[in-house]
């Protein structure tokens, strides 16, 4: 079976550098971004964090940790079966991916920047951009919390997860 890519679920260059890569926890390995929260069985030679030790990094890990408690998984909700991509120009290289004749750093050589643009799915809006990532996961069920700040908790094969509402 093919392993599921966590690295659309890290964050992306220029931001919260040390989530920019899958990290491994336990028997766990987890990929977020502080929005999304995805996490599968441990993925060998994936970065292992010692979650004992005090260290700043630690702590982080273990607040992450503790919002994938268990949560309800009452009602699934299915996405909505086309999830648009909103795009904005990048304001560093103006839209052309280059800066300086080099792959513009801002956004990696791509030109431009996915929107967070809201998605309803059974009364709670969330990111578009995140949405579209989780509909790639296979068989995924999503169990939104409508009326809180809560995540929303969701499975798929071999994985779960949590995804902030906007
Ligand atoms: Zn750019």
């Amino acid at each position: 079976m093919k392993a599921v890519d966590l690295l659309p679920f890290c964050a992306k260059y220029g931001s919260r550098m040390l989530l920019q890569q899958p990290f491994t926890v336990g028997e766990r390995t987890y990929a977020t971004d502080a929005r999304v929260l995805v996490r599968v069985n441990r993925i060998a030679g994936v970065y292992l964090v010692n979650v004992t030790n005090s260290g700043w990094n630690a702590i982080k890990f273990q607040a992450c940790l503790a919002m994938v408690a268990p949560l309800p998984t009452d009602i699934a909700v299915a996405l909505p079966d086309a999830i648009p991509e909103v795009l904005e120009a990048c304001d560093v290289c103006d839209g052309n991916g280059l800066r300086n004749g080099e792959p513009c750093p801002n956004c990696e050589g791509a030109g431009h920047f996915e929107q967070h643009h809201p998605i309803d799915v059974g009364g709670t809006s969330y990111a578009g951009y995140h949405l579209r990532r989780l509909a790639a996961l296979p068989d995924l069920a999503f169990y939104p919390r409508h009326g809180t700040d809560e995540p929303a908790y969701f499975t798929f094969t071999r994985g779960d997860g949590i995804l902030m509402p906007l």
